[in-house]
């Protein structure tokens, strides 16, 4: 039976950087924790970070968060009762004693650009399809899971589409969808009252928001928004390309596959 890790003490929920700023990929931040796990995981809990948690089907983020010559490489950052986790390790800074933080020591982040701009591009894509969705006469359709790592993105909907129409409303659902692309439209990210948010969705909000509380919603030009807590692009023009590479349905579930060009 394996044990648990528990902290020592409660931490304070992180401040999440990317929830105002979703852009900003450089920050400082305070060190507040450096755990150890079994197996032998590190991880940096730090007071605020511009790093993404996995979640809302979205992959991490990586990228190095340094100070002075310690050097700590971030290969995960997954997020527990509002506490984030950097997960990683100390770059072996080559005399044989690898260089450490402190708690209350001020360090520098720095997220992997790359692979966060094709995170959003893909989170976006997702989105843009749900929108689309409903532009060529799906609009019965619910959303349902959203799968946005580049291994594979996904999106679901809850009903069906007759088995004749497929290979159709694939064609036009990816045609719709790169119109939209080129035409161009502003991302907005922003947390509400929950009665704004509603306006902003189209009069309604998903039952999972309560009632009374402030959801992040994100919306593309003029189209209704929806509640996300993920990362996207600035413009959706900079989702460059869609290709929705299949869509099947089966037990009620209609799933499509897509793709953004390198
Ligand atoms: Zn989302």
């Amino acid at each position: 039976m394996g044990t648990e890790y528990a902290p020592a003490r409660a931490m304070a929920p992180t401040k999440l950087a990317y929830f105002d700023d979703m852009w900003a990929l450089r920050s400082t931040a305070t060190v507040v924790s450096l755990v150890q796990q079994d197996g032998g995981r590190r991880a940096v809990v730090l007071h605020s970070t511009v790093f993404y948690p996995q979640g809302g089907g979205q992959p991490a983020d990586t990228g190095v968060i340094s100070s002075g010559g310690a050097r700590f490489l971030v290969e995960d950052v997954r997020m527990k009762d509002g506490v984030v986790f950097h997960y990683g390790r100390f770059e072996d800074v080559g005399d044989g004693c690898n260089s450490e933080f402190s708690e209350g020591q001020s360090v520098n982040l720095e997220v992997d650009a790359e692979r966060r701009n094709l995170n959003s591009r893909l989170h976006s894509a997702g989105h843009l399809l749900d929108i689309c969705i409903s532009n060529i006469g799906l609009s019965h359709v619910e959303p349902g899971k959203g799968h946005h790592f580049p291994d594979g993105p996904f999106v679901e909907y809850k009903g069906g589409i007759p088995p004749d129409q497929l290979q159709d409303k694939k064609n036009k659902l990816e045609k719709e969808a790169n119109e939209l692309i080129s035409k161009g439209a502003k991302v907005l990210a922003c947390i509400l009252p929950y009665e704004e948010a509603t306006q902003l969705c189209g009069g309604a909000l998903p039952s999972y928001i309560s009632k009374g509380s402030t959801p992040r919603i994100v919306k593309f030009g003029d189209h209704p928004g929806g509640p996300c807590g993920g990362t996207h692009v600035a413009d959706i023009s900079n989702i460059n390309n869609i290709k929705v590479t299949n869509i099947r349905v089966k037990k009620g579930l209609i799933k499509v596959s897509y793709n953004v060009s390198p």
